[in-house]
């Protein structure tokens, strides 16, 4: 059977479609520009040499239903030439907010559709779009369990030292203000990763562990259970990210107002889309950021600088949280590939006992690379994210726990 991972944006629809038995990846695709205008599909499916054939086909698509509709279309004439079973074993939706509700992924039916409705006002971008596929396939394959895997649900383990923000507590107990944190499937899965490379039970494993993308967040995480987060109500809080700026005292929110005239809307539009290494520097993409560095741009410079900078207070505050740390892990498309990034997040910290080996770091890899000297006592690892396979287990554990299998693995 397949397990399919839906992941919807505003104009975009990701999918990911596994085999249940070994999680391989049968297909995948990404179809972009829903709305006015041609809509355009890019398709993989595994073939039988063992490689992936790709597909593109364009349509005028004007809704996520018919997105979806066509998606179906292609993966059904285009599928993999492998042998593999065609039934649906589950659909698992990654979902980016649930609030306080949702503390793990549960099966979709109508009272999770209103719940997850009812936290449209904390994730307005996002939420929306992610019912709508939702809907959508519910309607399309009535047969097939939903699953709504959430962003937030691995930092519900936050104590509330931790998610409370310092503001008059009516706006927790009225307005649910308080930070939720993001990127849980990510740092779920290199926090397995990291346990089952070490052969240590994750209990037993206290990690800080650093996605570095687009988007990028620090968790500090005790036993395996995330205890700190640096994003916070929304993913604007934290570590400096492609556009967006991360820490600010939000009194610069008012400043600009009065300063500038603008809205509280458009400015909240430019620390979301404007700021983060594209405010320094006029450029979103680390590599590009890096070549214009090299080139002599003093403005690339700073913006790595002070990426690099944050994280580095990240490591620090989070070590003192943790107490003593196992592993720190680099992942995201920057953490796994920036050797300059992660060799400068850690700089001068090796009174903490982390410490890089250079030539490691250099070293490109597939798969887990251990990067630390020799005399670090903490151990640095690389470890490429997954987060539509997370999804995937997390669809099919919870399909079967409903469904009370005995002995369902603790993914
Ligand atoms: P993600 O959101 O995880 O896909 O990560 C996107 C970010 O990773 C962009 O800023 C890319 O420039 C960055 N990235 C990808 N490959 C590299 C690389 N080889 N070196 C530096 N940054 C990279």
């Amino acid at each position: 059977m397949r397990v399919v991972v839906v992941n919807s944006g505003s104009s975009s629809i990701k999918y990911k479609v596994f085999a249940l038995e070994d999680l391989t990846t049968l297909m995948e695709g990404l179809l972009e520009r829903i709305g006015p205008g041609e809509a355009r599909l890019k398709h993989r499916r595994l073939t039988v040499s063992d490689d992936y054939e790709e597909i593109i086909e364009t349509r005028f698509i004007t809704n996520h239903r018919e997105g979806l509709e066509f998606i179906l279309d292609v993966a059904g004439r285009y599928p993999t030439t492998r042998d593999a079973p065609r039934e649906f074993f589950g659909f698992g939706h990654r979902v980016v907010h649930g609030g306080e509700v949702f503390r793990k992924p549960v099966i979709i039916d109508d009272e999770a559709i209103r719940q997850i409705e009812d936290l449209i006002p904390l994730a307005p971008l996002h939420n929306p779009p992610n019912l709508v596929a939702i809907r959508a396939l519910r309607e399309l394959r009535p047969d097939v369990p939903n699953v709504a895997v959430f962003d937030t649900a691995f930092h519900q383990s936050m104590p509330p030292k931790a998610f409370h923000y310092a503001l008059p507590s009516e706006f927790y107990r009225m307005h649910h203000v308080r930070r939720y944190g993001f990127h849980g499937s990510s740092h779920q899965y290199v926090a397995k990763e990291a346990s089952r490379y070490l052969g240590i039970p994750e209990e037993q494993l206290n990690l800080i562990t650093l996605h570095l993308g687009n988007g990028a967040s620090a968790s500090a995480l005790h036993g395996g259970k995330s205890i700190d987060t640096s994003m916070g109500l929304t993913p604007l809080e934290g570590l400096i990210m492609g556009t967006r700026c991360g820490d600010l005292d939000p009194a610069v929110h008012f400043y600009l107002s009065r300063k500038t005239g603008k809205s509280f809307e458009a400015i909240e539009d430019i620390l979301n889309k404007e700021s983060g290494l594209k405010g320094i520097c006029g450029m979103n993409d680390m590599r590009e950021i890096q070549r214009c560095a090299e080139d002599g741009d003093d403005q690339a410079e700073l913006a790595i600088e002070m990426f690099c900078y944050r994280i580095k207070k990240y490591i620090g505050s989070y070590y003192a949280v943790l107490g003593r740390v196992d592993a720190i892990i680099f992942t995201g498309g920057i953490g796994e590939n920036s050797a300059r990034v992660r060799k400068e997040s850690c700089e001068g910290l090796t009174a903490l006992g982390i410490s890089l080996d250079d030539h490691r770091n250099e070293e490109a890899s597939f798969g887990v690379l251990e990067i630390q000297s020799e005399e670090s006592r903490v151990k640095m690892l690389v470890i490429p994210t997954d987060e539509e396979r997370e999804i995937a287990l997390q669809t099919i554990h919870t399909i079967r726990h409903a469904a009370g299998v005995k002995g369902v693995p603790n993914l």
